[in-house]
């Protein structure tokens, strides 16, 4: 249909018994403008483009549509009946259908509708966005007096550009400008969408949250820009690694979190959490400066772990927390166990700013030996905690909690003035060495605490050794700089702790005056054995060190196979249980006073490897029968169980593990009240060095079984037992094994 002829319909319409839009009633009523001069302010409104007209007639065929809307779309554009077909469709089809009702629902309901928006032309979904225009439609159906519907009759806005501010600004809202990602808001509601939907579906859905280590030290050294700069190049990275169908957002300062869903492997998030780990880990190039940051990942999977999506960020929240606190740089997954050493933690860091004051810290001393006379060289100083409940509590995992509740400068001011202390009562070839933490060197108040802690006790500055790990020269080179020239004027010597575990770049060595590398023990572990790699490792080190003109010494010396190597290697000191460990002032002075200064080394003769000897309690399904067994000992491919008894070698057992992880093994071995298994499918690992499976039964299954469907109970969590209830007979004795003893049960 032309044009000419729409408008020739459209005139014929309007001389017929309508009832008439309110507008025009009023101006009839009001009795200014006669016919004529109305059609003719009509005409003038609708050249100068300030409204637009259309009708319909009873069928919904466009029947009229003003022409300057219509010059919009000619030339290669859509006829205007296509047109109306097409605003149907895509307001149908449109992102905003949830907020506008379809177009043509509207006209067949012949009601009227007001500034209704729709889409107009442009291209379908995913090609190009041409042309695109959006119209604020408003609409009044006629009828006759009679009351039969004649079409409908209304104007038109075009709202294009007030509807494209509106997508920027909601662009604004859902999305992060620094680094494109979608922001906290967005990444909520689509774990809101995905998690309705899929627990519907009965889907799996796995949310990561990551936090970068060390930000804040790139961001307050380097600046803010850099900051920036780095936090985009993160992003860029995260989108290399991440799946396809995985939602990448970043959900605060160095925060990301991302929805990966129908995944629920372990084995498979283990390796893309390592995966991230390591990319993220590389160094960055930012304005001319090099970069190191880490990050820890938390790992939890819905339904296992959570349902609702705040359950489900909780888990992963304290995965997080976990990974973080297990050392950085590492994944955990969520587990039942994790809510308990949360608590844990925040118990820890409460008790730790009154220990000082209640005298709970102690400083303890390891020697550290020449490697060929084993005659002591000096003592490290490590901090011990002796904890009215918990007992002695690590400095691995107290140290880091003193490091985040800005703790540690204090402890670390303590840690020196009492070594210093104790250390003058020792001989006079005799050091002392202090640890300080990465936080403690960039506070300007170091050099000043050092030397009041020598002056005050009157140890020789030569007699104190600083060990500061490689993460010191992560934050601003100046200050770093600095710091080291102000130490060395004191007059202390300074030593590179844990050498090998962090990013050991060469250029370190080279910056700062170090009188001491110490070798980390994961190269010394095993470094005796063949086809490993430590031993060349250690070679590396003492032939740098000595050209640097520093000393090495090998810490983490625990068996005699280890200490042969290592002094065939040539370091220079050792360290390790072998010869002592660390142990109070009382039995420092003891072993002086002796005027004995060599140790004996006493271990083993080849290293082993601590074997976990588990006393866990598990499940054991057997047909349909469910027994409780202890768990001795639990590997990648196989465990050895204990408590039933004579159980034939070939059976097929499903071992229980709790929350929902359960493991088809056959008896490989079995003898009285034990079983060797092995497992029909390895375990993987959990991120925190122990082993899980990489799938779990869905509660869905257990709701199926008996169980409620909400997200796992906390606590140890076995699928429901039928034992007792007489539906099922045991087929084997069950026999309680409590720390060894056999008892009938
Ligand atoms: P580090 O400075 O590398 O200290 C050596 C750690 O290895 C000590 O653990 C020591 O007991 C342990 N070790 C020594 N020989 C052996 C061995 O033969 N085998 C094994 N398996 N381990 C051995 P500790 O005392 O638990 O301290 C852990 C970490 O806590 C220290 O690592 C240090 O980084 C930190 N730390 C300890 N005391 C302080 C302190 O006063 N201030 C600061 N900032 N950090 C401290
Ligand atoms: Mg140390
Ligand atoms: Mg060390």
């Amino acid at each position: 249909m032309g044009m000419r002829g729409i408008m020739k319909n459209f005139g014929g319409q309007r001389g017929e018994p309508v009832s008439v839009p309110d507008a025009e009633a009023a101006a009839a009523r009001a009795g200014v403008l006669d016919a004529k001069q109305r059609l003719s302010m009509f005409d003038a409104l609708e050249n100068a483009g300030i409204s637009w007209f259309w009708a319909t007639d009873d069928t919904g065929v466009l029947t009229y549509l003003s022409p300057a809307a219509i010059e919009k779309f000619s030339g290669d554009r859509p006829v205007v009946g296509e047109l109306l077909g097409s605003l149907v469709e895509t307001v149908e089809g449109s992102e905003s259908a949830n907020r506008t009702r379809p177009l043509a629902f509207l006209l067949s309901a012949r009601t009227t509708f007001i500034d209704q928006p729709v889409r107009i032309g442009g291209s379908k979904e995913g090609e190009a966005k041409t042309d695109e225009a959006w119209w604020a439609l408003t609409g009044k159906p006629q009828f006759t007096k009679g009351g039969d519907f004649l079409g409908y009759r209304g104007s038109v806005k075009d709202i294009t550009s007030a509807y494209h501010a509106e997508q920027a600004s909601s662009q604004a809202a859902e999305y992060d400008s620094l680094t494109k990602l979608a922001n906290r808001h967005r990444m909520s509601r689509r774990l809101t969408a995905v998690l309705n939907a899929y627990r519907v579906e009965k889907r799996s859905c796995a949310l990561l949250m990551l936090d970068l280590d060390r930000f804040k030290q790139v961001n307050d050294t380097l600046g803010h820009p850099a900051g920036d700069e780095l936090l985009r190049q993160v992003s860029d990275r995260l989108q290399q690694i991440v799946p396809e169908e995985a939602e990448i957002g970043r959900i605060g300062g160095d925060e990301f979190q991302i929805i990966l869903p129908d995944q629920d492997d372990r084995g498979k998030l283990g390796e893309l959490a390592n995966r991230i780990i390591q990319m993220v880990s590389q160094p960055y190039s930012i304005e001319g400066s090099r970069a190191i940051i880490g990050t820890s990942i938390g790992i939890a999977v819905a339904p296992y772990d959570g349902i609702e999506p705040d359950e489900l960020v909780k888990a992963t929240d304290l995965a997080l927390y976990a990974a973080k606190g297990g050392g950085r740089a590492q994944f955990r997954f969520y587990s039942n166990d994790l809510k308990e050493s949360a608590e844990d933690r925040r118990e820890i860091e409460e008790d730790l700013r009154d220990a000082l004051a209640q005298g709970q810290l102690e400083m303890h001393y390891q020697p550290t030996v020449d490697a060929k006379t084993h005659k002591v060289r000096s003592f490290e100083a490590l901090m011990r905690w002796n904890h009215p409940s918990h007992g002695s509590i690590s400095p691995a995992t107290f140290i880091p909690i003193a490091e985040e509740s800005n703790l540690i400068e204090q402890l670390g001011e303590w840690a020196l003035r009492q070594a210093c202390e104790d250390a003058v009562q020792w001989p006079d070839g005799i050091t002392v060495a202090v640890n300080v933490s990465a936080q403690q060197f960039v506070s300007d108040n170091l050099p000043k605490v050092v030397e009041s802690a020598l002056s005050s006790s009157g140890l020789p500055a030569k007699r104190l050794e600083l060990e500061i790990t490689e993460s010191v020269f992560m934050g601003d080179v100046d200050a770093t700089d600095l710091m080291f020239k102000k130490l060395s004027k004191i007059g202390v010597k300074l030593a590179l702790d844990d050498f090998g575990t962090g990013y050991s770049s060469l250029s370190y060595l080279r910056r700062a005056p170090f009188d001491k590398i110490k070798i980390d023990q994961s190269f010394v572990r095993g470094c005796a054995q063949k086809d490993n790699s430590g031993a060349a490792i250690v070679t590396a080190i003492v032939s740098l060190a000595r050209a640097m003109n520093m000393s090495t010494t090998a810490e983490g010396v625990e068996a005699m196979d280890e200490l042969k190597c290592i002094a065939g290697l040539d370091a220079d000191m050792v360290q390790g249980f072998i010869f002592s460990r660390a142990v109070p002032q009382d039995a420092v002075l003891d072993k002086l006073a002796s005027g004995e200064l060599c140790y004996e080394p006493v271990g083993p003769a080849k290293h082993r490897s601590a074997r976990k000897t588990l006393f866990r309690r598990v499940g054991v399904i057997h047909e349909d029968h469910h027994y409780t067994a202890m768990l001795r000992d639990l590997s990648r491919t196989g465990a050895r169980i204990e408590g039933l008894v004579d159980v034939p070698v070939g059976t097929q057992l499903v071992l229980d593990l709790g929350e929902g992880q359960l493991i088809v093994g056959t008896v490989r071995r079995s003898q009285d009240a034990t079983q060797g298994l092995s497992f029909e499918m390895p375990l993987v690992s959990d991120g925190a060095g122990g082993l899980c499976t990489r799938h779990r039964v869905s509660p869905y299954m257990l709701a199926a079984a008996g169980m409620p469907l909400r997200s796992l109970p906390p606590g140890h969590y076995t699928i429901p037992s039928q034992q007792g209830t007489g539906s099922s007979t045991p087929i084997f004795m069950q026999v309680d094994v409590t720390a060894g003893s056999l008892r009938a049960g």
